[in-house]
């Protein structure tokens, strides 16, 4: 029995580890949730065993103080592509990054079609507030978000060439999602009054979706939570709320809320009123992949909700536009019909 089996063992291996190689999975490591997002949408229905994707951050995750750990360093060197955001997003994994291309493991930037096409907005560091840096969160416009959409299209065709149809099918469709969402978002954001529309928050993350939708934005930090804000700050910001009678101030869900807490204090010691949303924004985390937040259309909109509702409970008067019916499957019912109690 026992040299049966050594046979059968032997046998098995001879032959299963030339027929078997060539089915194993393509390893796909992305670094974000929006990043592990998009390769879920272009791959979707893929026949199971076609690629393995390890998303290394996950919900409320902050991508610019994410410190690799030595599973993700592993996943990334045996991967045969890796996805990132960029324009050091991933503020941690420099080093990582940096000795990849001699490993040849195909590396994409989803910000690198953006930066090509000159769409990079620049922000300023807390600590170097004269230097002009690229801002990396330029996601928040869906018509950069489409770039990245149709980059890594292309990538994954090059990756999986004999599932080109149904990955092509899978961009088209989104591309008209990202169309669809665009159109909505653009009128909803336009109905606060203009000299109403500013939008303050935890850190630099809403630049482009400002740039986007014709919206003022202030963070709190610069362009990254690295930089840590002090009191002169938040005395700068305290002022501005005031002085602009903003109704309504953020916290992210990926940032600690005590500055922006520190904010409110403040202008309430000082005898104003500002609130703080009916929920946390999305900034550079989406939610976990199975919630409506975690499929960026649902980020989007979650944030477009938040912000209009809060500013519609602060007793701004405003009409927000539907959902498109296409997009509101899953929507919260904490946003569909939100509670203007919670507010506070
Ligand atoms: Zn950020």
């Amino acid at each position: 029995m026992l040299r049966y089996l050594g046979a059968f063992t032997l046998a098995s291996m001879a032959c299963i580890t030339p027929v078997f190689a060539q089915d194993e999975p393509s390893r796909i490591v992305a670094t974000t949730t929006q990043a592990s997002d998009l390769i879920r949408v272009l791959t979707a229905d893929l026949p199971p065993g076609t690629l393995a994707l390890t998303a290394l951050m996950g919900s409320g995750v902050d991508p610019h103080l994410y410190l690799p750990t030595e599973a993700d360093i592993r996943a990334i060197q045996e991967a045969d592509a890796v996805f990132y955001s960029g324009l050091h997003l991933e503020g941690q994994f420099g080093e990582v990054f940096a000795n990849l291309s001699n490993r040849g493991i195909a590396t994409h930037a989803l910000s690198e079609p953006v930066e090509r096409a000159g769409y990079i907005i620049g922000g300023f560091t807390l600590s170097e507030r004269y230097q002009n840096v690229a801002d990396p969160h330029f996601w928040f416009d869906p018509r950069n978000w489409q770039m990245s959409a149709t980059y890594a299209t292309d990538a994954l065709v090059q990756l999986l060439p004999d599932h080109r149809g149904p990955i092509e099918e899978n961009a088209i469709e989104y591309a008209a999602t990202l169309s669809t969402l665009f159109t909505w978002a653009e009128q909803a954001m336009a109905v606060v009054p203009e000299q109403q529309r500013v939008l303050v928050s935890s850190h630099d993350a809403f630049q482009y979706f400002g740039a986007a939708f014709g919206w003022q934005v202030r963070g709190l930090q610069g362009i990254s939570t690295e930089d840590e804000a002090g009191v002169a700050d938040i005395q700068q910001l305290v002022e501005f709320v005031m002085e602009r009678e903003i109704p309504v101030i953020f916290v992210e869900s990926s940032v600690p809320p005590d500055a922006i807490e520190a904010v409110q204090e403040a202008v309430r010691a000082n005898g104003g009123r500002v609130r703080l949303g009916i929920q946390t924004l999305y900034s550079d985390a989406m939610d976990a992949p199975e919630h409506y937040g975690g499929r960026y259309p649902g980020m989007l909109i979650s944030n477009i909700l938040i912000i209009l509702e809060s500013y519609r409970c602060a007793g701004i008067d405003l009409t927000i536009p539907p959902v498109p019916e296409e997009l509101a499957e899953g929507l919260p019912a904490e946003l569909a019909q939100p509670d203007c109690a919670v507010i506070d």
